[in-house]
């Protein structure tokens, strides 16, 4: 069978992928190496792809108040739910949320919806939580959204500085770019600006440890010390920049404290100077370290900056560079999916702009002033100002700051629509009416990737059900609101020539986003479209910006904006002492309802967990392996603690994705206040102010079953975490009172009509452990303790799936010729730390590719090399000392 194209739907590198169904509900997944993202190269998400397609969970018709129903039901009740809140209470009564998943076209016809035909601006997306202080920095600066340069410039650079940005697990293959590109040139030379020691720091030739919230200072000492250097680029910024000595001036302040502001040592900060100062060629990528902050704007400026003090800017190999979050938040700002944004980035503000949209649309409205961003969509929801509100394709019950109030202002919400592909999220558990979308795999239309390059999305799959893309969706309740011609889109091309001559007009007014040469492109050139990079009109096509200028405000030239350090908004307090961190794990993808589906990606990390430092760890009885409170002024999360010194003191780290499905309280977003910037409202999810207790249960346990369970209704649990294992589930609880674990395991195996239960039980160590066999076949394992329970979980799995005796299996660990492989490093090849460990020293291997050789292990898609190094690296000082 000849495999489909497309591309990931996970983040914002954007990778082509060749999809092949095995007709068995999955599918075989390579990378393609024709496209210009990735040339072949995938991640360990991305390689996972086809074990994430069943239709297990999946909503397959609509539904009004949890009974199944039909789509002309649904429609004509959304529709007219939509319509009396507006002929009620106005046009701002309404809002849609909606998501960086969507495809360009679905975002279009939803934002031409609610933009130009109900004329509120009250749409949002979830990238506001990603990257609206980039797109606010960028217009700041140079007058439009522009992201000016290109993947190649990773490539053609002398120097990389990557700050906020854990990019080898975020954005893997532009990690694997760069690690290839410095083996070519071992002289590229990488600083890593982050808090935290992450497997980005085995690239990295300078780790800058900064304090949370400390990059405008930085930046500000770099642009003065380039002043100093005499590193302005005179004829660049005499040509194309205005404002530079104001933030030079404005820059002097921080500039004498940046190492009290930073906490780094002068000696790291004059090294990172010199080198950026000495190197032509660098690039600067950022990410949500940067824009996920109460002053993301002003970090993105101060970047910006020094780039174009510098001059480095739009020739190849240099440039400022905001890398994406979802895979397409970058078609969504083209759109203008965002709140304050019209389509093809052109202004709400401005009246030619508006009238320019409106002409086109010929709509019988247009917005007139920006909309509810994020935070204030779901607090406007909360005090009733918002009677109907329409959720697509995200889960902002999990994602957003004091995410446990904003699951209560949609419970209050009147009218609540959800369009997701899974029945059950913790948002669709709020809907009044659920909506089946088409997945990937099954939808069709295009994505824009963080260099501009826009990618096909192409259907491999039959829909399945009654499931249907949200363009169609979205245009169905249009038409029942009375405007069935101005939405009658047969496909996603019709939508996609229209998006593109609407943006022939913004190109003439000035704006950077312009696709008018595809405007005429047939279904079936559409349907071959090969990655593009915008712009494209008759005489360009997708080059870099600013090489010479050419900034889109009304002088043509680039605005320096003077910044200064602000602190964090959330002080610390004797009662919230600590700094809460957050980002992104390896193999799972924001709110897991995709990646959490596939065994080997929950092998990696298959818990909610906090990073603490020892001392702070100490200073708390808190233990290896313990549960965790982390408690905030706003909500809690109860997690497994992990003591390391690579989150520094007083600071914890917190994985975003865990979910009121997949864990009892693994929601750290309801413990972040929802403070935001106040140029680009993106929420700060890194640097809350929380305090963590240690939490005592009374017992512990770890159980794998095959049926699929979930402990909600336990009596006495304190917690659980549950994750996708081959075959079941994998859980881990602890709770208060004494257990029942006969009982418990009775109730894993709920589903088993005639068993067999072993139970062996260790009086000295308190321990219990059951299994429960049917037919010979192991159906539940329990082991239960009084501490955090110590077994061998990966091989506990492995027995259970090949149906090892039971007596075996709960030994909890394998005999003495069967060694332990320990925590999974590599999951495309199942390959153990403890393995790696043993090849490094028992036969002397010391390189990656020593080890690739021997084991297989990161030889896919090279996803676990960073940690893999940081192995060999720990296991050297060992080797040299035996
Ligand atoms: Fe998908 Fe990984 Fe590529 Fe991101 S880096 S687009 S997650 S394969």
């Amino acid at each position: 069978m000849t495999p489909t194209r497309t591309t990931c739907p996970y983040c914002g590198v954007g990778c082509g992928v060749l999809a092949t169904p095995d007709g068995r509900g999955r599918a075989e997944i390579a990378g393609d190496k024709t496209h210009p993202a990735n040339y072949g190269r995938l991640c360990s998400k991305g390689s996972a792809l086809g074990e994430t397609i069943s239709l297990e969970g999946r909503l397959l018709v609509p539904k009004i108040g949890g009974e199944n129903s039909d789509w002309d039901k649904a429609t004509a009740l959304i529709a007219e739910r939509f319509r009396t809140a507006i002929d009620e209470h106005g046009p701002d009564s309404v809002a849609f949320y909606v998501s960086g998943q969507l495809l360009t076209e679905d975002y279009y016809v939803a934002n031409k919806l609610m933009k130009g035909y109900i004329g509120a601006a009250n749409i949002d997306t979830n990238s506001r939580l990603c990257m609206a202080s980039s797109v606010a920095g960028h217009k700041r600066a140079f007058g439009a959204d522009t992201v000016p340069g290109t993947y190649e410039d990773l490539e053609q650079a002398d120097l990389i500085v990557l700050t906020g940005s854990n990019l080898a697990w975020c954005h893997p293959v532009l990690y694997q770019r760069i690690a290839a590109a410095k083996e070519t040139r071992p002289g590229l030379r990488v600083v890593n600006i982050d808090p935290r020691v992450t497997a980005t720091c085995e690239l990295a030739d300078l780790h800058l440890p900064l304090a949370l919230g400390s990059d405008v200072a930085l930046f500000n000492g770099l642009l003065l010390h380039l002043a100093e250097m005499g590193a302005v680029d005179q004829e660049y910024t005499h040509s194309h920049v205005t404002g530079l000595e104001a933030s030079i001036d404005a820059a002097s302040a921080d500039a004498t404290h940046v190492a009290e502001i930073t906490g780094l040592e002068p000696g790291l900060i004059a090294q990172f100077y010199a080198l950026f100062t000495r190197t032509e060629k660098v690039v600067t990528v950022y990410s949500q370290g940067v824009n996920q902050s109460s002053s993301g704007s002003d970090k993105v400026n101060a970047i910006l900056n020094c780039h174009l003090a510098s001059g480095r800017i739009g020739r190849p190999g240099m440039g400022p560079f905001s890398v994406t979050g979802q895979p397409n938040a970058m078609g969504g700002r083209e759109v203008g999916g965002l709140a304050n944004m019209l389509a093809c980035h052109l202004d709400i503000e401005n009246p030619q702009h508006r009238a320019a949209v409106q002409g086109f649309w010929r709509s019988p409205k247009i917005c007139e002033r920006p909309g509810l961003k994020a935070v204030d969509l779901f607090r406007a929801c909360a005090d009733g100002r918002v009677k109907a509100l329409w959720i697509m394709s995200t889960n902002p019950a999990v994602s957003m700051p004091e995410a446990d109030a904003v699951r209560d202002a949609i419970s209050a919400c009147p009218f609540v629509v959800v369009s997701d592909i899974l029945e059950d999220t913790d948002t669709a558990r709020l809907a009044d009416v659920l909506l089946p979308a088409t997945g990937w795999g099954e939808k069709s239309g295009t994505v824009t990737n963080s260099d501009r390059t826009i990618s096909r999305q192409r259907p491999f799959l039959p829909v399945p059900g009654e499931a249907r893309p949200d363009w169609r969706a979205v245009s169905d309740v249009a038409a029942a609101m009375g405007w069935a011609d101005d939405f009658a889109y047969r496909n996603p091309a019709e939508i996609f020539r229209e998006h593109a001559r609407l943006s022939g007009i913004a190109g003439k007014m000035g704006r950077d986003f312009d696709i008018s040469g595809l405007a005429e492109i047939s279904d079936q050139a559409f349907e071959d479209l090969a990655p593009t990079r915008w712009p494209v009109t008759g005489a360009t096509q997708g080059g870099r910006f600013f090489a010479d200028g050419g900034f889109f405000t009304p002088d043509a030239k680039a605005r320096a904006l003077p910044v200064k350090h602000r602190g964090l908004a959330a002080p610390l307090t004797d009662r919230y002492p600590l700094r809460l961190n957050t980002g992104r794990v390896r193999d799972h993808w924001h709110t897991m309802t995709r990646t959490a589906r596939a065994p080997r990606l929950s092998k990696h990390i298959a818990e909610p967990y906090a990073e603490i430092h020892p001392t702070d760890a100490a200073a708390r009885g808190i233990s290896p392996a313990d549960l965790l409170r982390v408690e905030s002024a706003h909500g809690r999360a109860t997690l497994r603690a992990l003591i390391t010194h690579r989150t520094p003191e007083g600071t914890i780290f917190v994985p975003m994705h865990w979910t009121a499905v997949w864990s009892s309280q693994g929601r750290i977003d309801a413990a972040i206040a929802a403070a935001t910037d106040p140029v680009s409202g993106q929420p700060e999810l890194k640097g809350m102010a929380v305090e963590v207790t240690r939490l005592a249960p009374d017992w512990y346990a770890f159980a794998a079953c095959r049926a699929d369970w979930s402990p909600y209704a336990l009596p006495g649990l304190a917690y659980w975490a549950k994750a996708r294992a081959a075959p079941g589930i994998r859980v881990e609880l602890a709770g208060f009172g004494q257990l029942d674990a006969a009982a418990l395991a009775q109730h894993m195996a709920w589903d088993v009509a005639e068993s067999d239960i072993l139970e062996i039980t260790d009086q000295r160590a308190g321990m219990t452990r059951l299994g429960i066999s049917s037919a010979g076949q192991p159906q539940a394992v329990l082991f239960a303790g009084p501490d955090p329970v110590e077994i061998a979980r990966d091989f506990v799995l492995d027995a259970f799936d090949k149906g090892m005796p039971m007596a075996s299996l709960l030994a909890g660990r394998p005999a003495a010729d069967q060694p332990d492989p320990g925590a999974t490093v590599c999951s495309c090849f199942d390959i153990g730390a403890n393995t790696i460990l043993r090849v490094v020293q028992d036969e002397g291997l010391t390189t990656l590719d020593q080890i690739g050789a021997r084991l297989r292990a990161g030889g896919n898609c090279g996803s676990c090399r960073p940690e893999i190094r940081r192995l060999i690296a720990e296991a050297q000082p060992r080797l040299a000392a035996e």
